[in-house]
C-alpha cells in the first residue's frame, strides 16, 4: 500500500499551474484600487475637509471631530460603492502578525429596520477587548481594556468586504501595546532632530521622512506536503530532515528561471499587493531551492511597515489558492540558507533631498558626510541594541550560520566612503579648509562623483552596509514586523543627531571670536570639528572584511562590540541604562513599557521552543520510532530466513550488514528515546521557573540543543531506513516545485 508520503509526492508532482486572469489594465491602472488614497480622498471628501486632511497626512496637524466625521462619511461612500459591509481597526499587537475585529457598518434606524452607518468616532478609536493580547503584565485582566486609535498617515484600505482602518494600540493607562506606536514616536523623534542638524544646512527644510525599502524572501511549499510535515505545519520549520544530495550547491537557483506553477502565484501576488497601494517591483528566486524574493519601492518608513504587514497576510492567503504554503520562518530547511528581510534605510527632507546620498558641492558632501557619520554613531552606541532588535527564537537559527549576516553589528562602507571619512578625520584642520567663497569657506573634501559606489563594492556579510544612497539593515528576519528594527534604528539616529547639534553649537560659541569681524561664519567649522571627533569614537563599528570568519569575533570582541549569542541574554540590551535612557529622552517607550515589552520576548522565545520540544518528542515516538522499528523487525526477519538456508558459517557472512543497521537502528532509537525523555524532564524544571527571563535563558540553554542531539539521531535513520515506509516528505521532495 501507498504510504501517506508517496501520496502526497505524487499529487504535488503532478500540479499543475493556476491560470491567473491578466487584468485588461495596466499596474498604473490599478494600482491602489482598494485603497482610500489622496485621489480618492479628493473625490469623495468636501474641499476643506480634503486640505485638513493634507494637513494632518503632511505636517501632523490634529484632528477635530467634525472633520473626522466627514472622512468617515466619505470612506463609507466610498466602500460601499465596493461592496464593502464592515470595518475593522487593523493594529500590530506584540504577536507576529496583525489583528482584527469586523464589525458591520448596520444600526437600528428606530423604526424596525436598519442602516448603514460610519461616523467619525468609530474611525478614530475603539475599544477591542485587549486581555487575549500579549501586554508583558501591563495590563492586569480585570483592566483588560485597551483601545485603539486610527492612525491617519496610512490610508485605509479594503480587504474582500472590509474596511481596514490602521490604528495603534495602546492600553488604557497610555502604554504602547503594539508595534506602530513606538514606530511613530521614533519616526517624530528622527524627524526632529534631523530636521534641526539639517538647518546647519538649509534652512528651509521643514521635515525629514525616514524612508525603507524592505526585501522579502520567503520559500514555497507545495500545501498536500506541507500538510504531511506537522512539525512545519506547527513551528514553520523542519525539525528533522536530511540533506537532499542536491540543494543550493550549484548555485542554479538564484536568479534562475522561476517555476511557472511559482511565476502564477507571484502575477496574482502582485496584482492584488498593487490593488492594495503597495508598490511591488522586483521579484526573482533567492538563492536556496524553492526559496524567492518580492520587493516593493521604498516608502515613508511607517506606510512600508504596514504594507509589510499587510503582503505577508496577503501572500498567505493568495498561495494557498495556489496550492501552495508560504513559509515565512527564518530557517525552515537546515543545510540552506534562511530568510531575511533587508531594511534598506534612509532619511530624506521634504525638498527632496537623500540625505545619505553623497552630493555634487563640497557643502552638499558635508551634509552627507555628516548623516552617514551619525548614523554610525547611532549604530555604535547601540549595536547591542540593534542586535536585540532582530533578534527572535526564529531569527536565531539563522544568524552566524554561514550564509546570512553574522550575530554581530557592524557597518560595511566600501572604499570611497571610508576613503572619505578616514581624510575628514586625519586631515590637518588647515589643509582642508581655506577661508574662502560666501560661506565662509572653500572645503577640500573631495568630490564625490554622483554615482560613486559600483555595484563590485558590495559586501554580502556585512549586517548594516552602505550602499550607494541608503544602508541596507540585513540582519532583520524574514518573519518579523520591521517595525521593531526601526523603532532601535530612527531612535539611535535621531539620539546621535540630538547630540551632534548639543555639541556643534557648543562648538560655534567656542570658536565664534576667532570669527568675529571676518564676515565668515563658524558653522562649517565646528561641523567638521564634531565630526571629526565622531569618526574617531565609532571606528569600531566599521568592519570591511568577512563577517562570518572566526578572527572577526575575536576582534570585534576587543573592540567592545557586542558578541553574545544567546537569544534571551540579547534582549537584555533593551534593559540597559543606556538604551532606557535613549528611549526615554526621546518620548519613544518609558522604562515600563521596556520592561513589559521584554517580558513578552523571554515569554514567546520560550513558548517557541517549548513547541518545537514537543512536537519533535511527539514525531520521534509516534512516527520515527515506529517506522524504524518495523524495518528493524524486516531486517531481524531477513536475518532469520538467511540463517534457516545457509550454513551457519556462510549465514553469518551474509547476515554480517543487516546485523550491523539491526544494531545501528537499536542504539540510535535508545538514544532517541532517551533525549526525549531528558527533554520533558529538563521542560518540567524550566517550568517552575517563575522568571520569564530565567526560564527563556533556562529553554535556550538547557532545552535547545537537545533538540539538535535528537534531530541528528532521526536524520541519520532517514539515511538507512527503507524509503518506502519513512512517513515524512523528505527534503528532495519538500525543496523542488515541479
Ligand atoms: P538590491 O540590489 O539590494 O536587491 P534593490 O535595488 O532591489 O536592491 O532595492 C532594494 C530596496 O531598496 C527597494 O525597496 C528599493 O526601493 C530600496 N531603496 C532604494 N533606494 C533607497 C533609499 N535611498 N532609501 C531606502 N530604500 C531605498
Ligand atoms: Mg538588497
Amino acid at each position: 500500500m501507498e504510504t501517506l508520503r508517496f501520496q502526497v509526492v505524487g499529487e504535488a508532482f503532478k500540479k499543475k499551474p493556476l491560470e491567473v486572469k491578466t487584468p485588461v489594465d495596466r499596474p498604473a491602472k490599478y494600482f491602489g484600487r482598494k485603497v482610500f488614497n489622496r485621489e480618492k480622498m479628493y473625490k469623495y471628501l468636501p474641499k476643506e475637509v480634503y486640505e485638513k486632511m493634507m494637513d494632518v497626512m503632511d505636517n501632523g496637524a490634529r484632528l477635530d471631530r467634525k472633520v473626522a466625521d466627514a472622512v468617515a462619511e466619505g470612506m463609507k461612500q466610498w466602500a460601499t460603492e465596493e461592496g464593502v459591509t464592515h470595518y475593522t481597526h487593523w493594529f500590530q499587537p506584540l504577536t507576529e502578525g496583525t489583528a482584527e475585529k469586523h464589525d458591520s457598518f448596520i444600526e437600528h434606524d428606530g423604526k424596525g429596520g436598519m442602516v448603514e452607518e460610519f461616523t467619525g468616532k468609530l474611525l478614530v478609536q475603539q475599544e477591542p477587548d485587549a486581555s487575549s493580547f500579549p501586554s508583558g503584565g501591563i495590563r492586569s485582566t480585570f483592566e483588560a481594556r485597551g483601545y485603539s486609535a486610527w492612525d491617519p498617515t496610512s490610508p485605509v484600505f479594503i480587504i474582500d468586504d472590509t474596511l481596514c482602518i490602521p490604528t495603534v494600540f495602546i492600553s488604557y493607562s497610555g502604554e504602547a501595546l503594539d508595534y506602530k506606536a513606538p514606530l511613530l514616536r521614533a519616526l517624530h523623534a528622527v524627524n526632529v532632530a534631523a530636521t534641526e542638524v539639517c538647518h546647519y544646512f538649509d534652512p528651509s527644510v521643514r521635515k525629514v521622512t525616514s524612508n525603507l525599502g524592505w526585501e522579502q524572501e520567503y520559500f514555497l511549499v507545495d500545501e498536500g506536503l506541507y500538510a504531511a510535515r506537522p512539525d512545519l505545519l506547527l513551528t514553520g520549520r523542519t525539525l528533522m530532515g536530511h540533506d537532499s544530495a542536491k540543494n543550493q550547491q550549484m548555485d542554479d537557483h538564484y536568479f534562475g528561471a522561476i517555476p511557472e506553477r511559482v511565476a502564477a502565484f507571484m502575477r496574482e501576488l502582485e496584482i492584488v499587493a498593487l490593488e492594495l497601494g503597495i508598490p511591488c517591483k522586483t521579484r526573482h528566486n533567492e538563492v536556496a531551492p524553492n526559496q524567492f524574493e518580492l520587493a516593493p519601492v521604498y516608502e515613508d518608513t511607517n506606510l512600508a511597515v504596514d504594507h509589510n504587514m499587510l503582503l505577508m497576510s496577503v501572500m498567505k492567503r493568495v498561495a494557498r489558492k495556489h496550492g501552495f504554503r508560504v513559509l515565512l520562518h527564518e530557517k525552515p530547511f537546515a543545510g540552506i540558507n534562511g530568510s531575511g528581510k533587508h531594511n534598506n534605510w534612509s532619511l530624506s527632507t521634504d525638498n527632496g533631498v537623500l540625505l545619505h546620498a553623497p552630493g555634487k558641492t563640497p557643502e552638499q558632501n558635508l551634509r552627507f558626510a555628516t548623516f552617514i557619520v551619525e548614523t554610525l554613531m547611532g549604530v555604535y552606541k547601540h549595536n547591542g541594541l540593534l542586535k536585540a532588535s532582530i533578534m527572535s527564537a526564529t531569527n536565531a537559527h539563522r544568524l552566524g550560520a554561514n550564509e546570512a549576516p553574522p550575530a554581530i553589528i557592524s557597518s560595511f562602507l566600501g572604499k570611497q566612503l571610508s576613503e572619505l571619512l578616514d581624510h575628514i578625520e586625519k586631515a590637518d584642520k588647515d589643509d582642508l579648509f581655506t577661508m574662502d567663497g560666501k560661506q565662509g569657506m572653500k572645503m577640500d573634501i573631495p568630490e564625490i562623483p554622483e554615482l560613486f559606489i559600483d555595484n563590485t563594492d558590495r559586501n554580502r556579510t556585512s549586517p548594516f552596509a552602505f550602499t550607494g544612497n541608503r544602508f541596507e539593515f540585513r540582519a532583520v528576519g524574514s518573519e518579523a514586523n520591521c517595525a521593531s528594527a526601526m523603532i532601535a534604528l530612527n531612535s539611535a539616529v535621531a539620539e546621535a543627531l540630538v547630540s551632534f547639534k548639543k555639541r556643534v553649537d557648543a562648538r560655534i560659541v567656542e570658536i565664534e571670536k576667532d570669527f568675529e569681524g571676518s564676515g565668515h561664519s563658524p558653522v562649517f567649522h565646528a561641523i567638521i570639528d564634531t565630526l571629526r571627533e565622531d569618526i574617531r569614537t565609532c571606528k569600531p563599528i566599521r568592519f570591511d572584511g568577512n563577517g562570518y570568519s572566526d578572527e572577526w569575533v575575536a576582534e570585534a570582541e576587543k573592540r567592545g562590540l557586542d558578541v553574545e549569542n544567546s537569544c534571551p541574554k540579547i534582549f537584555e540590551r533593551y534593559l540597559d541604562p543606556e538604551s532606557i535612557e535613549m528611549f526615554e529622552s526621546l518620548g519613544v517607550m518609558t522604562r515600563k513599557e521596556l520592561e513589559a515589552r521584554n517580558e513578552v520576548k523571554w515569554e514567546t522565545y520560550t513558548k517557541k521552543v517549548q513547541i518545537e520540544a514537543r512536537v519533535l518528542g511527539d514525531l520521534s515516538m509516534n512516527h520515527i520510532i515506529p517506522v524504524a522499528t518495523r524495518y528493524q523487525s524486516a531486517l531481524v526477519k531477513n536475518v532469520d530466513s538467511v540463517s534457516m538456508v545457509f550454513s551457519p558459517e556462510k549465514a553469518g557472512k551474509l547476515n554480517a550488514r543487516n546485523l550491523k543497521l539491526i544494531e545501528e537502528i537499536a542504539e540510535r532509537i535508545s538514544t532517541i528515546e532517551t533525549g526525549v525523555d531528558e527533554l520533558v524532564n529538563a521542560r518540567k524544571v524550566a517550568n517552575k521557573i517563575t522568571s520569564e527571563h530565567e526560564k527563556a535563558i533556562a529553554y535556550h540553554d538547557q532545552i535547545e540543543p537537545k533538540l539538535d542531539e535528537i534531530r541528528y539521531q532521526i536524520d541519520k535513520l532517514e539515511l538507512i531506513v527503507d524509503d518506502s515506509l519513512w512517513p515524512l516528505p523528505k527534503y528532495r521532495e519538500l525543496l523542488f516545485i515541479r
